[in-house]
């Protein structure tokens, strides 16, 4: 899009009414990727994140997310607001990412998971690079109430990974981690480098990105008992700061559907543990009434300019008022 219609997309918001509700909307990404990868389609490249990036410094007003919420609670949102946050902590919002942020001066928020750091993997890691570099072009998970999955080709290796994460999210931790090993086993190499060391983080951290909690080791908190999510809030928290030498401030809910992934009870556990904000997966954008303890996030998927743009003014028509 030329220069000169930058202007008029700008007015175009604003008539459609964004300048009198002054929504907030608030972008979820997870990872920037150094090249396009078949096991993770729904990941920007570099350069894709790049363009995003540009058109946001264009067309709308990035504020750091906490500025933002604050700016929300008193009626002092600017036009067109926008916050980028990722989510739990992969090495390459460090060493991709950042780098993109630092040039066109964005402000960003990277919520980490702390039991991951330093050499760990998630569990859908795990089930994604094993689907990745399995050997054999069939897996039999009938024993683990899944079908045989087809490994053929690429498509198929990423179908498999998709249903085998989607059967393991719900499952207890302990049994989800036992499946996530046992599918390991398949594996011929699994990376240790795919989340930040501390050392990336605190790069982060001094490149003016803001450091959020994601629990500690990234539990459905509905799933845990009262004691166990106030520790995994607050345990993040403490070793969070203890790293960045730092105040946290900001925190997202582990899957973060509301109702779902967590309900009222850790709303107040957040709260107690002295965040100042928080935000869920629920799709939409923020408006004066919104909770800025469950702010609604998501992610533009779109891979062209136009669509792009597209998808960002007709979300702000996607209030979440409660
Ligand atoms: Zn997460």
């Amino acid at each position: 899009m030329s220069r000169i219609a930058a202007p008029l997309y700008r007015a175009a918001l604003n008539l459609a009414g964004d300048s009198r509700r002054r929504p907030l909307s608030v972008l979820i990404y997870h990872r920037v990727l150094a090249a396009p990868d078949f096991m993770r389609p729904g990941e920007p490249t570099t350069a894709q994140f790049a363009w995003q990036m540009q058109l946001l410094r264009r067309y709308f007003n990035v504020l750091p997310l906490v500025e933002a919420a604050q700016a929300l609670r008193n009626g002092t949102l600017p036009p067109r607001a926008v916050a980028i946050t990722f989510d739990d902590g992969y090495a390459d919002n460090a060493t991709l990412a950042l780098p993109i942020l630092r040039r066109l001066g964005l402000p960003a928020t990277v919520f980490v998971a702390t039991a991951y750091l330093n050499g760990g993997r998630m569990w859908n890691d795990t089930i994604i690079e094993t689907f990745r570099t399995v050997a054999s072009d069939k897996l039999d998970l009938s024993a683990e109430g899944l079908p045989v999955l087809r490994l053929d080709d690429e498509a198929s290796r990423c179908r498999a990974a998709e249903l085998v994460i989607r059967h393991a999210k719900y499952l207890g931790s302990a049994e989800r981690e036992r499946l996530a090993t046992t599918l390991a086993k398949h594996a011929r190499r699994l990376p240790d480098d795919l989340m930040m060391t501390s050392e990336q983080l605190r790069s982060l951290r001094v490149g003016g990105v803001e450091v959020g909690g994601h629990t500690h080791s990234h539990p459905i908190l509905s799933g845990l008992d009262t004691a166990a999510s106030a520790a995994e809030i607050a345990g993040g928290k403490a070793r969070l700061e203890s790293m960045v030498d730092g105040p946290v401030q900001a925190f997202a809910y582990p899957n973060g559907r509301p109702g779902q992934d967590y309900d009222d009870e850790h709303v107040a556990q957040v709260r107690a543990a002295g965040f100042s904000t928080a935000v869920s997966t629920r799709v939409g954008v923020a408006a004066g009434a919104t909770d800025t303890f469950q702010l609604p996030r998501y992610t533009p998927w779109d891979q062209t300019v136009p669509r792009y743009l597209l998808r960002m003014a007709l979300m702000r028509r996607r209030l979440v008022t409660c």
